[in-house]
């Protein structure tokens, strides 16, 4: 039987990219995202890591569910600015998921800062949890750099300002596929499927071996 798990998002891309990782890696899972459990609250992001706020995610739609859950958290994170906005990415700017505000607000603490150090990258954590408990986290990072100007339509957040180690152009100027092969999300999904074989495959086992009284 099919093994039914939840991804905790509703963004569909993100559903969509993980189910075509899993099919070409040839692991057959029901992959379905948090929109069919219309009921299930907002988990708050109360880590200080991406990969604890995934966890956090991931521990808390696996516990409402029954089902195994996977969440991913992630952001860029700035050399220049210590490493932030880091899990401070999606509320730069205060608002929540205002993209255009955080850009324009990161490129403008960048403007003294030279070509040379504007180091940054991309970092996604990527967590399964199952009903039972068992937890894992796996992570996936994209080097680059901070351009001067907005480039670019593909993408979201700050993809229209940051360019991967040895390209000319933003991810915001790569196609879904391209920015997918490189991508932060897209290596900590890619780390995440045999995880996530060996946990599911741990859970059939269990089901099948004899109970103790
Ligand atoms: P989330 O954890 O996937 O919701 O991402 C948090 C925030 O990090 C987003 O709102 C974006 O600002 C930023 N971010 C994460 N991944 C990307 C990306 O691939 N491109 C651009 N911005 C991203």
């Amino acid at each position: 039987m099919t093994d039914r798990v939840v991804l905790a998002t509703r963004n569909e891309h993100k559903i969509i990219e993980l189910r075509r990782i899993l099919q070409s890696a040839g692991l057959a899972v029901d992959l379905v995202g948090t929109e069919e459990f219309p009921d299930l609250p907002e988990v708050a992001e109360t880590g200080t890591t991406f990969a604890a706020n995934a966890l956090l995610k991931a521990r808390d739609v696996a516990s409402r569910t029954g089902l195994v859950a996977i969440a991913d958290d992630s952001g860029l994170s700035v050399d220049a600015l210590n490493g932030m906005p880091g899990i401070l990415s999606a509320r730069w700017a205060g608002r929540h998921g205002d993209d255009n505000a955080n850009l324009s607000l990161l490129l403008a603490q960048l403007a003294d800062v030279p070509t040379q150090r504007r180091s940054a990258a991309f970092h996604c954590a990527a967590a399964v949890a199952t009903p039972e408990g068992d937890e894992r986290v796996v992570e996936g990072v994209l080097e680059g750099s901070i351009v001067e100007q907005p480039r670019g339509e593909n993408g979201f957040g700050y993809d229209p300002i940051f360019a991967p180690s040895g390209y000319a152009l933003t991810t915001a100027q790569l196609t879904p596929d391209e920015k997918d092969a490189i991508s932060h999300r897209g290596k900590a999904f890619r780390a995440l499927v045999p995880v996530l074989a060996d946990l599911l495959g741990d859970r059939s086992n269990a089901d099948r071996s004899p109970r103790r009284e």
